[in-house]
């Protein structure tokens, strides 16, 4: 069985064509650009060359016309023909309330995910597009939505709830939700695995350390509490996001600076973070390599970035009675040396203990923690499309 994964952005596409029988890549790629001037998809079919194809593309389904032409071409393509793709699992950002699991894609749950778009304005609307895309291009394929929010669904009132009026939960559903829920459900699932653990019985702090970052304490394998809220925006300090302020900042950087509501969103979103914080970029490679060089906030934001990690991994060991695991995962979680040391080695009250050359690696599963650290410290690079597909296999065989 081969399953389509796709991931839509506001302006991009990356989709993977998975072969389940061995869980391996057939073809992925990206489409870029999409509805803006100079559009383009990257494909690769594996153990082909990568071609590059600049195209018009105005909308969603134009970028998966030219995916699915890509995915079954005479030269570069996967496939023979797209009869060969047996079922379409698409990533959704926000369930609200109305998921806690992955849903084959019908009217009610188109409904249920057009209803969420008022909480999620920027992110579900590109999904939604992609589910239409396919269901007018390949009517016949069974889709599978796979939401961002799901996971954390388990998360308790103590922890979901805000200490706001709380008619504002009940009227607009301002709680937390939580994302990258994916992605921490395969880490903890892999965990457990590698950890020799019943899921049921494992508890963890998991680190989603990227462009986008979140943590998790996850109790009994299920989410217990996590850093992001209701929106991503919320908790540790990320590429361009600023994570936890004062709230009462906001208003008053709109009034001294004349700033709309929009405006705000878009400094708090996108010019913020480690980007805003050292003005140089929101890439951590740059930053390491501009922190090197004796660029002292490139310095700061990195030390703010590995510090904030470090206060929430603290707080989440304070909601666990004991715990098996501290997961690095994600752009910097799998490949950063240095933030995964310099995070590990302030958790000293804890009797964590690093293991300087277990910790030398990059994307490689790998524990690397002192056989008498207190806990456990291990990288386990994500897979989201693997886990998309595996949730969409095990739908339509129901
Ligand atoms: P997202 O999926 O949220 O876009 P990723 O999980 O791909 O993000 O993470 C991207 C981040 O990972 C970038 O900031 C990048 O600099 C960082 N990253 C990738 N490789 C390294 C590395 N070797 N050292 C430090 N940071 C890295």
């Amino acid at each position: 069985m081969n399953i389509l994964v796709i991931n839509c952005g506001s302006s991009s596409l990356k989709y993977q064509l998975i072969n389940m029988e061995d869980e391996s890549i057939l073809a992925k790629g990206l489409a870029e650009r999409i509805g803006i001037e100079g559009a383009r998809v990257k494909h690769e079919t594996t153990g082909k060359e990568e071609v590059v194809i600049e195209d018009t593309m105005d909308d969603h389904k134009a970028a998966l016309k030219i995916v699915l032409d890509s995915i079954a071409h005479k030269e570069y393509g996967a496939v023979a023909d797209l009869s060969e793709i047996n079922a379409v699992g698409h990533r959704v950002v926000h369930g609200g309330e109305d998921f806690a699991e992955s849903v084959v894609i019908d009217d009610a749950v188109m409904k249920a995910i057009n209803d969420n778009v008022e909480i999620a304005p920027l992110h579900n609307p590109p999904n939604i597009m992609g589910i239409d895309a396919i269901k007018e291009i390949l009517p016949e394929v069974p889709m599978v939505a796979v939401f961002d929010t799901a996971f954390h669904q388990t998360i308790p009132a103590v922890n979901h709830i805000y200490p706001l009026p709380y008619e504002y939960y009940e009227k607009y559903k301002v709680r937390r939700f939580g994302f990258h829920g994916t992605s921490h459900q395969y880490i903890t699932e892999r965990a457990a695995e590698i950890l020799g653990k019943d899921l049921s019985e494992v508890n963890l702090v998991t680190c989603h350390l990227g462009n986008g970052s979140s943590i998790s304490a996850i109790v009994g394998g299920k989410c217990y509490d996590t850093t992001m809220g209701f929106t991503p925006l919320e908790g540790l300090a990320m590429g361009t996001r600023s994570g936890d302020i004062d709230p009462a900042i906001i208003p008053f950087i709109m009034e001294k600076e004349n700033l709309s509501t929009e405006e705000m969103s878009n400094v708090l979103n996108k010019k913020s973070g480690v980007l805003g914080i050292s003005g140089v970029s929101s890439d951590f490679r740059d930053l390491e390599v501009a922190a090197k060089e004796g660029n002292d906030r490139a310095q700061l934001a990195l030390d703010i970035f590995e510090n904030r990690v470090r206060k929430y991994i603290g707080a989440f060991l304070s909601e666990m009675d004991h715990c098996d695991g501290i997961i690095f995962t994600a752009g910097v979680g799998e490949n950063s040396i240095t933030t995964r040391e310099n995070v590990a080695k302030g958790l000293k009250a804890f009797g964590i203990k690093v293991d300087d050359e277990k910790n030398n690696v990059r994307g490689k599963e790998a524990i690397f923690s002192t056989e008498d650290s207190a806990i456990k410290l291990l990288v386990i690079p994500t897979n989201e499309e693997l886990k998309i597909a595996k949730e969409t296999q095990r739908l339509i065989a129901k």
